[in-house]
């Protein structure tokens, strides 16, 4: 029996290895690790291949939003809208730069924030909503982009799932006020370590966003504002440089890894396959699936359906993961927000039904039917299907 990992990395690096080796030690060589033109370089390209004026690189997406909502001047005192479907750093930041995140629930069929409950947690404390377009499938950005014009709101994306995904031809992060991207190894544009962009198209908030980045300062050793540390490493740069123009065809081997999914798994029962999102070009960062078999034992403390199916796979080779277990409005952390049990549904329901398939760009059509034949066995032995 072959094992199916949830993500292969090691495929994709060795169809690029002579290239990468042959960046990385020249940055060696060079002398020039922090900062230096092929970071600002990078910057470039990666600023051209979204579609927006200015870009500024640095440590790691979380980075990149932090950076976003202290250039946009949001701190106490606010609020910033958001989903609590997603990964910490999304509101982790938003408390961080001592902001209120105020979640709305998804929409069951595409995970997102759901864009009809955004005028409804509206308030004067408002400055902010933070979309995040989860697996690489992107939100509807017209209905987004509708609410802030009323109300001045500021729109960060976050990005960090969906380095490529377009909204009606536009691509993710040009069509906010910011975009923010995360170059995480696990990405769909990853390097070897860690790493972020913000994207904008205005060229204060980029130079606001340097200046954090770089200790509050313009010039060195003069600080205007409290900053951080958030360099893009010029190993990460020269990386990513090697990656990019790669991407596109990696985001369409994931596109055909997905069509090849919804068709396999067509067939099965109390499956509910990810929607085609109208308008958008999805890039496919996970695959998730919901498993809507009864669940008798939601209630007690035995592990739900879903649990159980993902076991069994997991006995049969295939490992999946969960995107995300505990939504945020429940997170200890966030005990203190006071969301009650039930105040976010659809949050709440797709956490303890969602299932994410192995993708990557590299998995084969072979590996593929293996992962739907061991969920269609568990499908058979635990949920009758
Ligand atoms: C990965 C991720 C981030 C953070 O990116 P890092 O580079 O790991 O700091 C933020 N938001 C979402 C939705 C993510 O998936």
């Amino acid at each position: 029996m072959t094992t199916i990992p949830p993500l292969d990395l090691t495929q994709q690096y060795k169809t690029i290895e002579q290239e990468v080796s042959t960046a990385v030690l020249d940055v060696l060589a060079s002398g020039r690790y922090i900062n230096g033109p092929l970071v600002d370089e990078f910057a470039d390209q990666f600023g051209r291949y979204i579609g927006t004026e200015q870009c500024v690189v640095c440590n790691s997406g979380t980075d990149a939003l932090y950076l976003a909502l202290r250039a946009y001047d949001i701190g106490p005192g606010d609020e910033v809208i958001t989903t609590a479907f997603t990964f910490i750093a999304t509101a982790e930041t938003i408390s961080g730069v001592g902001a209120k995140p105020v979640f709305v629930d998804i929409e069951l069929d595409s995970y997102n924030l759901a864009v009809d409950k955004l005028e409804a947690a509206i308030c004067d404390r408002t400055r902010a909503i933070m979309p995040v377009h989860l697996s690489g499938r992107p939100v509807n950005m017209d209905a987004v982009m509708a609410v802030p014009k009323a109300h001045n709101l500021t729109v960060i994306e976050d990005c960090a799932q969906a380095t490529g995904a377009e909204w009606n031809g536009q691509k993710v992060g040009s069509i906010g006020h910011a975009g923010c991207f995360s170059f995480f190894p696990s990405k769909n544009l990853g390097g070897c370590g860690d790493g972020g962009a913000l994207t904008t198209n205005d060229a204060d908030i980029a130079a606001t966003a340097k200046m954090l980045r770089e200790h509050g300062s313009k010039v060195r050793y003069y600080h205007d504002a409290i900053g951080v540390n958030s360099r893009l490493d010029a190993v990460q740069a020269a990386i990513l440089q090697v990656k990019l123009p790669h991407l596109d065809q990696w985001n369409r081997q994931r596109q055909a890894v997905a069509e090849r999914y919804s068709a396999l798994l067509a067939p099965l029962p109390h499956i509910a396959r990810p929607s085609e999102i109208e308008g958008g070009t999805s890039v496919w960062n996970q695959y998730t699936i919901r498993i809507t078999a009864p669940n008798p034992a939601a209630e007690s403390d035995s592990p739900n359906c879903r649990d159980r199916i993902r076991e069994h796979m997991q006995q049969h080779g295939v490992s999946s993961m969960i995107y995300y277990p505990l939504p945020l409005h429940q997170q200890p952390v966030y005990a203190d927000l006071g969301y009650g049990l039930g105040s976010l549904p659809n949050t709440e329901l797709a956490a303890t039904q969602v299932l994410s398939l192995p993708m990557f760009p590299e998995l084969t059509a072979e590996q593929q039917t293996q992962v739907v034949y061991s969920l269609k066995d568990a499908l058979a032995q635990i949920a009758g299907g």
